[in-house]
């Protein structure tokens, strides 16, 4: 593979630091661009003093000029928490965000990447379950979680008509719940949440009894599959019969989240006991992804099961300073956090 110059929006974030560690390994010249919403800069302080990353702190939902030749577009807040916070900065930072970063692409001609979602389905509806990329989804368009659905949705539509109207290089995947070291301790993810509550011995917070389902996988195995699909060429070698996507990516290993709070609480060792708190609106009651296509289009399939996943994630959370990381949004979801925020 020959070197280029890498964009990786959200860069510091959980994803995008893993990115950008591979990419500078590979020798690439690697540009990451955030704005530290929700994650510090210490996610990526051990790439800062090689030569071939640089650290640009910048929201996309500003123009930017720089010449690249692959952008990964992964910048956008991922938690609930943080999605809502402010909702209307969410929307835009999914369609604005999209249109710079189309717009960089196309001039540049580099090959861009979009971070989509398992969201864009929505809640599935039984017979939708598992979700294939021909689900079109079951989204509430004004609930509180339609700002990073619907913006998700949005982006992906400019996706393929830049494609469509301009020939911009796209490649889009749809992620399914993504965990592992690097995520921020204080995002209110259930996997962080359970892990920082089971360590610190606290109430672990189960939403609605924990009887709905997510698929997860952990971020190596994501890495992995994101970069594949981003240099997988078309055999013609015209960039317009290229598999661009979406393909949806994640582990589809089903666990209620009752399971994963016994998980946890297994492998950490901990005395922490489950409470039962309300369901948040519009939380999806399952989700799991069928990988049929990835498998086929990409040969991947994810390597990592949950329990090893969750034991080198704890050992992170045990490596790190829980108090030296700022509670990005002023969310209730992590409660023993609040002493943490700035
Ligand atoms: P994260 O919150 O750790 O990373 C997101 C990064 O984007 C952060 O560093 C944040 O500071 C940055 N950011 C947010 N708004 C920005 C803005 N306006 N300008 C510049 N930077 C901005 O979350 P993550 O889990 O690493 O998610 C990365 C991407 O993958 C997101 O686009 C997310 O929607 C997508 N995704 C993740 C998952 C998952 O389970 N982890 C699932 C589906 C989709
Ligand atoms: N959840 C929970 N306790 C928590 C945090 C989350 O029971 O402390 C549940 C949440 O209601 C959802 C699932 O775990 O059903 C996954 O939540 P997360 O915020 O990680 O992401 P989502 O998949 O909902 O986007």
């Amino acid at each position: 593979m020959s070197l280029k110059r890498i964009l990786v929006t959200g860069g510091a974030g959980f994803l995008g630091s893993h990115i950008c560690e591979r990419l500078v390994q590979g020798g690439h010249d690697v540009i990451c661009l955030d704005n530290l919403f929700t994650s510090q800069k210490n996610n990526v302080v051990h790439l800062l003093d090689e030569p071939n990353f640089e650290f640009v702190r910048h929201d996309v939902t500003e123009p930017i000029t720089l010449e690249v030749d692959q952008i990964y577009n992964m910048a956008c807040p991922a938690s609930p928490v943080h999605y809502q916070y402010n909702p209307i900065k969410t929307m835009k930072v999914s369609v604005m965000g999209a249109i710079n970063m189309l717009g960089m692409a196309k001039r540049t001609g580099a090959r861009i990447l979009q971070a989509s979602t398992s969201e864009v389905y929505g809640d599935p509806t039984p017979e939708h379950h598992p979700q294939t990329e021909a689900y079109r989804g079951n989204v509430n368009p004004i609930g509180i979680r339609a700002c990073y659905d619907e913006g998700k949705r949005a982006a992906e539509t400019l996706f393929f008509d830049y494609h469509r109207s301009n020939g911009v290089d796209i490649r889009v995947v749809r992620i399914f719940n993504t965990y592992g070291p690097r995520m921020h301790p204080y995002d209110g993810r259930v996997v962080t949440n359970f892990i920082v509550q089971a360590l610190k011995g606290e109430d672990i917070t189960l939403y609605g009894g924990g009887k709905q389902t997510r698929s997860f996988c952990y971020c190596d195995d994501l890495v992995d599959v994101i970069m594949a699909h981003m240099n997988n060429e078309p055999a013609s070698g015209n960039p317009q019969d290229a598999f661009v996507g979406p393909v949806n990516i994640g582990n589809p290993g089903e666990f209620t989240i009752k399971q994963l709070a016994e998980k946890v609480i297994e492998l950490t060792g901990s005395n922490s006991k489950m409470v039962d708190l309300p369901l948040p609106k519009d939380d999806p009651l399952q989700r799991k992804p069928d990988i049929s296509l990835a498998k086929k289009e990409l040969g991947w399939e994810p390597k990592i099961d949950l329990e090893e996943g969750l034991k080198r994630t704890i050992a992170y959370f045990k490596s790190v300073d829980l108090d030296s990381f700022r509670k990005p949004t002023d969310h209730d979801a992590h409660k023993s956090s609040n002493a943490s925020k700035v």
